[in-house]
């Protein structure tokens, strides 16, 4: 099959009711979106996945879910009101804005014209004010990472916890930028979700830490559906580091608009905890200087073996939910050519991505023997815990494969007439991948479907 183009996804995700623009009726607000009733399921699981694997599954990881109002003084410590900018340039004659590194040989992405501004930095933090009067002490931002709330939270987390390094606080959640340029459907928007962990090591066991983070992390990747081939390391050069990284991979993914960024695995040093606490003359800070931090915590680990207090180094993967919504569609979806020379669209989604999990569907809608079995499966399946399970009473069956197909339903169960009137009582089942359709009794599905999912 050719590749996904994003065309086809935007259709399938407007169509099927996965993402919508925000503020659709209005025209739309530019770089934000909406997750409708399918979309919501698949960000939840991937989400889940991703909660299940980085703390359910090790046991040396922790999470947090903090605010997205976040203190200035905490992002001015983070260096993120210095630094966190990205040059932007102006076209002279069509107006357009852009970020200064997406000009090529000088020109206007949008028109071609050679006449640009100097590119200037444009910080992309959103402001905000908190409580009742709007003068400058109230200023406060709605965070542009989830990292900053992990770091400020360190010693709680800690204290509480009596966590030892190597250990990572892991943390899902929304982040806003005020991007320069958003296009691209969901790859770039001003307010997304990243799935963030910081792992907190022993200072000069970093660069180790990182190389195992980048490859656990390619393994969920792919585990999540995506092609190995399709996924690329990027080793980020020095120039291109962020203002607190020593070392960063980058892992990249075949977008149907590119190549581009799903993840950064980076070495943060000890630069956050080391900026947000106070106590400098005690610690023995392996790289950087940190001064002049508001911040009363020492937000430091004592080493029993060299009887000092140090500073941890943090290695962080941090990926975008929105990115890897749009990854795993991209891979999943699939438009297969039948024998009768039908096209049939299918998005063969990993079954613990999928948002509904099983279609039960009544043949006939105005039955009521038949539709009253299968309200009586959907009831007894959903105890199963293997997620939702859908009543689908459209009344025509073709259509309902069609519909389940293009959502990824792995499995559609039909009630019809034997169903009713043999003992025991047996119903389809119908594989989306195969389309093999077998009969089973409704006694059986249970196990059937724990097997199958769980
Ligand atoms: P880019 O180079 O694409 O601007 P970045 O290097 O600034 O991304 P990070 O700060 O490393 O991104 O953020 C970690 C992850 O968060 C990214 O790999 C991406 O998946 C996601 N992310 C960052 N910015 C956005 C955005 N504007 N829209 C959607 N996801 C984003």
């Amino acid at each position: 099959m050719p590749a996904t183009t994003m065309e086809q996804l935007v259709s399938l995700c407007k169509r099927r009711g996965f993402v919508f623009q925000s503020a659709d009726i209005y025209g739309g607000l530019q770089g934000v979106y909406d997750y409708g009733p399918l979309g919501v399921e698949l960000k939840n699981n991937i989400k889940a996945a991703w909660w299940r694997a980085m703390v359910y599954e090790r046991d040396d990881v922790e999470g947090l879910d903090a605010s997205l109002l976040t203190l200035r003084k905490v992002l001015h410590y983070s260096g993120h009101e210095d630094t966190f900018s990205d040059p932007m340039q102006d076209c002279k004659r069509c107006k357009a804005r852009f970020r200064a590194d997406h000009v090529k040989d000088g020109k206007c992405p949008e028109c071609g014209s050679t006449e640009l501004t100097e590119p200037r930095p444009f910080n992309l933090m959103f402001k905000t004010h908190v409580g009742p009067v709007d003068d400058g002490s109230s200023l406060a931002y709605l965070r542009p990472e989830t990292a900053q709330a992990i770091f400020t939270q360190f010693k709680n987390v800690v204290d509480s916890t009596a966590r030892k390094v190597p250990f990572g606080i892991a943390q899902i959640g929304k982040s806003f930028r005020n991007e320069i340029t958003v296009r691209n459907f969901i790859f770039r928007l001003r307010e997304f979700e990243q799935m963030e962990l910081e792992f907190f090591v022993k200072p000069g066991t970093d660069l180790e830490w990182l190389d195992k983070w980048r490859d656990a992390r390619i393994k969920w990747w792919v585990d999540q559906g995506l092609d190995p081939n399709k996924i690329h390391v990027k080793d980020v050069p020095a120039d291109e580091l962020a203002h607190y990284s020593k070392k960063t991979y980058d892992l990249e993914y075949e977008f149907p608009i590119g190549t581009e960024e799903l993840e950064g695995v980076a070495d943060r040093q000890d630069y956050d905890l080391g900026n947000h606490t106070r106590y400098q003359d005690e610690l023995a800070l392996t790289t950087k200087v940190h001064k002049n931090t508001d911040s009363t915590a020492k937000l430091a680990v004592f080493d029993e073996e060299a009887k000092k207090w140090v500073v941890p180094f943090v290695v962080e993967p941090s990926a975008g939910v929105d990115r890897a919504f749009l990854a795993v569609m991209t891979e999943a979806y699939n438009e297969e050519k039948l024998p009768n020379g039908e096209t049939r669209t299918v998005l063969k989604l990993k079954k613990h991505l999928a948002p509904v999990k099983v279609a039960v569907i009544p043949l006939k809608r105005n039955n009521e023997q038949i539709v009253s079995l299968a309200h009586q499966i959907k009831a007894d399946l959903l105890k199963t815990g293997i997620g939702r399970v859908m009543l689908e009473d459209s009344g025509n069956i073709g259509k309902a494969y069609r519909r389940h197909d293009e959502i990824g339903t792995p499995l559609c169960i039909t009630v019809d007439f034997e169903s009713i009137e043999q003992s025991p009582a047996t119903v389809t089942l119908r594989n989306r991948d195969t389309m093999a359709q077998e009969r089973i009794a409704v006694a059986d599905l249970p196990k059937y479907l724990k097997e199958f999912f769980l």
